[in-house]
């Protein structure tokens, strides 16, 4: 069956000059509204012990905008301001709730800038999306069609620390489950392959079936090494530095960009060839600690993995099993079930009393597949 779903498009765009001069007048207002909204919300609490609801919030900034200081308010479109302090309350929310810390001002410099409209502040005609307060639609580089007759309802406007501009659409999508697959795998989380898998898929995994890192990572980390470099030889606060963090931080958004590419793939064919796809909850493996950078990276894009297959299996009427209880993985043998005695690291292939050779990985791989099956 058909499911109507959610779903964000996200591009890059290039604006005018005066829609970048708009737009960044926007986001530094959205922060504003933001951070002097949390200043009065904090004061309340903290002085009379007393929740401001997010419709006192609203009325206050409209008595803001009719201030001769913040009049300047008024100049940009009341949306992303409206959306600020909607954020703001989700915010609170959690942290009432107890999923998160208390909000946290958002800083000129490090905050993400970003605005967010909703229906009524854009209008979007022939494929064409232009935003409230402007004459011109965005000139957005199509990289992807958006769904068959899709109707945006928030478009989020951000630009990065690299200076680049992209628009995320939300629309209505409509996903078509998959016809049932015969394969069941188990995978694994590695640090030295990104993933193996309990049995190889031609064309994603190598023969053994290890996915390793992309392409071009080697080659970006290098590149990236070189532009951290030079930007530690520059002096503080020189136009020179700002122009090699802004080096630091493209490299940075390339290297992500191909590595969620790469996992977008991954992912894809994952669940294509698949019906059942066991996965380890690493929370339970990190009991082992390790702080490596490649254990972070690691666990980082295993994350992103876990995110990507929850819900492309939700879409595509694949079953996604986490195995949560620890069990000894890499010492277990998956042919006979003998527990080895050690496994240190950096053993990567073994052979069990019974006479199987194992890769370590695929053997771990092999082993959460079993748990998996077991445990539905
Ligand atoms: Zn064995």
């Amino acid at each position: 069956m058909a499911q109507r779903v959610k779903r964000a498009f996200t591009y890059r765009f290039y604006p005018t000059l005066e829609q970048a001069e708009q737009l960044a007048r926007t986001f530094g207002c959205a922060r504003l509204v933001y951070n002097k909204a949390l200043e009065e919300r904090s004061r309340a609490y903290t002085r009379e012990g007393r929740r401001v609801s997010y419709g006192e919030s609203s009325v206050a900034l409209t008595v803001w905008k009719r201030t001769e200081e913040l009049g300047f308010l008024g100049e940009v479109s009341s949306v992303p301001l409206q959306q600020a302090l909607r954020h703001l309350q989700a915010a609170f929310t959690n942290f009432f709730a107890k999923r998160a810390k208390y909000p946290r001002f958002k800083s000129r410099k490090r905050s993400r800038l970003s605005a967010e409209y909703t229906r009524s502040a854009f209008t979007w005609r022939d494929g064409q999306l232009t935003l409230a307060k402007m004459d011109t639609p965005l000139d957005i580089v199509w990289s992807r069609p958006l769904p068959e007759g899709a109707q945006p309802s928030t478009v989020t406007v951000s630009k990065d620390p690299a200076g680049r501009w992209s628009v995320s659409i939300l629309c209505q999508d409509t996903i078509r489950p998959l016809d049932p697959a015969d394969g069941v795998v188990g995978l694994d989380a590695g640090i030295t392959s990104l993933l193996t898998l309990s049995r190889p898929i031609p064309g994603v995994t190598d023969a053994a079936g290890k996915v390793a890192n992309p392409r071009h990572e080697r080659a970006d980390r290098a590149r990236l090494a070189r532009a951290q470099r030079a930007l530690a030889r520059k002096e503080k606060g020189s136009s020179n530095r700002a122009k090699a963090k802004v080096k630091v931080a493209r490299v940075h958004a390339r290297i992500a960009d191909r590595r969620r590419d790469h996992l977008h793939k991954l992912t894809t064919s994952i669940v294509r060839e698949n019906q059942v796809i066991a996965i380890e909850d690493l929370t339970v493996r990190n009991l082992v600690r390790n702080h490596s950078l490649a254990r972070a990276v690691s666990d980082a894009s295993w994350r992103q993995v876990r995110t990507m297959l929850e819900y492309k299996a939700r879409w595509y009427g694949r079953e996604l099993v986490v195995v949560d209880r620890w069990f000894p993985s890499s010492k277990l043998c998956s042919a006979c079930g003998t527990i080895a005695a050690a496994m240190p690291l950096e053993v990567r292939e073994w052979v069990c009393a019974c006479g199987a050779a194992h890769d370590r990985d695929v053997n771990a791989a092999k082993n959460i597949l079993a748990a998996g099956l077991a445990e539905r």
